[in-house]
């Protein structure tokens, strides 16, 4: 059989390729699913010698602002004793460890609560949060006291799922293989009875050739969390890069290197992410009794939250970094660079209060 490259030695697309061979095409979300379990049980894929480089890992001025909303929050709500903070896929720990500096600042004493599904990460956020209590799953979480959530590029590498539209009608988005490579196919099934009654309108009149994605389990995720925070108490962030619309076509992205390639190349060896669907996150969130604010642009939402102060005092005390937080400033907020292509969505319980930082988003 034919080695893809793969640096480890190890061709993680092997499994894949031989369940394929065997018993036929695995739906998108089965290949993004499994290539990502691969993929971060195996590395830390974060920073300038890895992967990608994500917001934490830019400047400590992004997990500090979103330490200052969820305190701001925790202190409107009439400062419970009892808290919990709780991060989703928390990657190196480096918004955690910023975030928890200004709550404790800020007068918070939260509980540490980390999800996360890497033992590799894991080891790494253990490190920089002693303290730290881990789980696997969301439904770890205690269920007695509020919580203060943020989920920074979390959604974005759950498995989506995909529906293509063919000559006779619409079918799931498959993988199969050509001569060892793997290749898009579509199901056999027909699918139309999936759609929900927001995705009609988009599909209704589709061409064929047309895909659309909805990821199941980030929907289940949120869903769970804004039960939880209308029965708890609390409030939370999902910050992530994706759009506020409905919207049709693939948004399966590959990364390595900090270069994209084909999402086929290489299962279990890139980070394969899409867009996050903020509209279909605001309608659970909302129908399982949580408020929401937004989403609205990560840029215009940091710099509500007092970015500039934040570089402008950090350069104050150390002009040598001016160069640095300058750009990482840019990297964070321009709209050529994170500031509009990431969205930020507040939930909170309903009696909680409304969140600072957007003002006049819908
Ligand atoms: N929030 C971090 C890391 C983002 S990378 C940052 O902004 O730097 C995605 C993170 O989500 C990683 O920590 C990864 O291991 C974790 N992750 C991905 N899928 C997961 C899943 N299904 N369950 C739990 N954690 C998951």
């Amino acid at each position: 059989m034919t080695r893809k490259p793969g640096g480890t030695g190890s061709d993680r697309g092997a499994g894949l390729r031989r369940l394929i061979r065997q018993q036929g095409p695995i739906s998108v979300a089965q290949y993004m699913g499994e290539s990502n379990a691969l993929y971060y049980a195996s590395r830390d894929p974060l920073g300038t010698a890895g992967d990608f480089v994500t917001a934490p890992e830019i400047s400590q001025m992004f997990g500090e602002l979103i330490g200052v909303w969820l305190a701001d929050m925790w202190n409107r709500a009439g400062r419970p004793d009892a808290v919990i903070y709780a991060e989703l896929g928390p990657g190196r720990g480096s918004l955690t460890r910023d975030a928890l500096g200004v709550l404790r600042r800020l007068g918070v004493r939260p509980q540490v609560h980390l999800v996360e599904a890497s033992p590799v990460l894991r080891a790494n956020q253990h490190e920089a949060i002693p303290h730290a209590q881990f789980h696997g799953d969301v439904t770890g979480l205690p269920e007695d006291i509020p919580l203060l959530l943020v989920a920074n590029e979390f959604f974005d590498a759950l498995p989506v799922r995909q529906l293509v539209k063919t000559a006779s009608g619409w079918r799931e988005r498959m993988i199969g293989l050509r001569d060892d490579r793997f290749v898009y196919v579509a199901g056999d099934q027909p699918m139309a009875s999936v759609f929900d009654a927001a995705e009609i309108a988009v599909a209704a009149d589709a061409g064929h050739g047309t895909v659309v994605e909805t990821c199941p389990g980030a929907a289940a995720i949120l869903r769970e969390l804004a039960g939880r925070l209308t029965r708890q108490g609390g409030a939370g962030l999902v910050i992530d890069y994706g759009h506020g619309d409905r919207r049709s076509g693939s948004t399966l992205q590959a990364v390595r290197a900090h270069r994209k390639l084909d999402p086929l190349a290489m299962p279990g060896e890139a980070d394969l992410t899409c867009h996050v669907d903020f509209a279909a996150l605001a309608d659970v969130a909302q129908m399982a009794g949580a408020q929401c604010f937004g989403p609205v642009e990560q840029g215009a939402f940091l710099e509500r939250m007092g970015l500039t102060e934040r570089a402008r005092a950090l350069a104050q005390a150390a002009p040598d970094r001016i160069e640095d937080l300058h750009r990482a400033h840019r990297r964070l907020a321009h709209p050529e660079e994170m500031g509009t292509l990431f969205k930020v969505l507040g939930v909170a319980a309903p009696d909680w209060p409304a969140g600072a930082g957007f003002e006049g988003a819908g």
